[in-house]
């Protein structure tokens, strides 16, 4: 782990640890120094979307891998290895893990209500990519999406909500007026897709890690649309 870039954290982001000891790898950084075997989430980023995708297969077809969770546990115990980052939808309907048939460690799941960028967001992203190594992130929207849906319904209504709801307005309406300036016939599908492709470009454009790491092949940035009906995920 070179240390030309530290890894700048916000202060109660995922970690509250220096750059330093990102760097010396603690953390449950993968142990590389300990062993000679590759990681097991060395892969290119194209393998890694097959994996991801091989695995929503079973999981639509409902044929998902025997899993012995406690098999892994001593292992998980040390380190992490996830081959693929998600960010999606804190919508209860929507798990991963399950949808992916994955076990615990294989993904690093970021979630909140709309799938969007935030810096804690990123700041957990970028720890992924840079200490962990994991070298795709998928932003998955779904379909029905209460989050879309109601930021559209706030924006036409002008409607006023309590809390801290209009950050998540605010955070959601860029792809709701990229979706009104494609007059869809769908407006919530468009505006579903139109969010992640928006968050996509986002994390692509995240300098200095993220958009580093894509821009020399390290880790891929993808979008999926969640079907709540089939399961099944389709790129976007
Ligand atoms: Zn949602």
């Amino acid at each position: 782990m070179c240390n030309d870039h530290p890894v700048q954290l916000p202060r109660r982001g995922l970690l509250a640890v220096s750059a330093a000891s990102l760097v010396a790898g603690s953390l449950a950084a993968p142990a590389l120094a300990q062993t000679a075997k590759p990681a097991p989430n060395a892969m290119t980023p194209d393998q890694a979307l097959k994996r991801l995708m091989d695995g929503n297969a079973r999981y639509v077809a409902n044929a998902p891998d025997n899993k012995d969770f406690s098999a892994g546990r001593a292992a998980r115990a040390q380190s992490q290895h996830p081959f693929a980052g998600l960010l999606s939808c804190a919508d209860s309907r929507v798990a991963p893990e399950l949808a992916f048939d994955q076990s615990p460690g294989e993904l690093f799941v970021v979630r909140v209500a709309g799938n969007f960028v935030n810096t804690d967001g990123l700041a957990s992203l970028e720890f992924g990519v840079k200490v962990l190594g994991m070298p795709l992130i998928m932003v998955l929207g779904h379909t029905n999406c209460g989050a879309i849906a109601a930021t559209i319904n706030v924006m036409k209504e002008k409607t006023q909500l309590p809390g801290h709801l209009p950050d998540l307005v605010k955070a959601i309406k860029p792809a709701i007026d990229l979706a009104e300036k494609a007059n869809a016939a769908n407006p919530l599908d468009e505006a579903i897709k139109q969010n992640v492709r928006y968050n996509v470009r986002r994390l692509l454009e995240a300098k200095p890690i993220i958009a580093e790491a894509a821009a020399a092949g390290k880790v891929k940035v993808v979008g999926g649309m969640y079907d709540l009906a089939t399961g099944k995920v389709a790129l976007i």
